[in-house]
């Protein structure tokens, strides 16, 4: 499990600063459509989700106390759900990148 999370990670990490540096010099207002929109949506849907494998696996790994309410890995998945929802749920990002691969 900590291999894959450790490989989660990673992948994550790799998109992520790669589309950083690629919106590093655009001009305010110059997101939001054609390729650099689907590019972040991309790693917004990717990482979201990467770190709910890894959290569903910290959880597991923990076993009984990961479940329980009090322990930190539990608020941790609680919260980590946000990723999936918070500034547009994966189903938006989804329908962001399929709308531009069809154009
Ligand atoms: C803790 C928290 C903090 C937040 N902070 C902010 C903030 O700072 N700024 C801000 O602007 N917003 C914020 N939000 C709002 C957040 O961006 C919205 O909750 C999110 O975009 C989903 O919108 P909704 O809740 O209206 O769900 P809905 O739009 O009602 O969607 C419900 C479900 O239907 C799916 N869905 C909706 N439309 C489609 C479609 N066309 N095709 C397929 N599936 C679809 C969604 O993916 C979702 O799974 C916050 C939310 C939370 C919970």
């Amino acid at each position: 499990m900590l291999a894959d999370m450790y490989t989660d990670l990673e992948l994550m990490r790799s998109l992520t600063y790669q589309l950083l540096k690629e919106i590093k010099d655009l001009e305010q207002g110059g997101g939001g459509r054609g390729e650099i929109h689907m590019r972040s949506a991309a790693a917004a849907l990717h990482a979201g989700r990467a770190c709910m494998r890894i959290l569903d696996q910290g959880v597991q790994i923990h076993g009984g106390m990961g479940f329980m309410w009090e322990s930190e890995i539990n608020r941790l998945y609680r919260t980590g759900k946000i990723l999936e929802i918070g500034a547009g749920t994966n189903e938006v990002r989804k329908l962001i990148i399929a709308g531009e691969l069809l154009k």
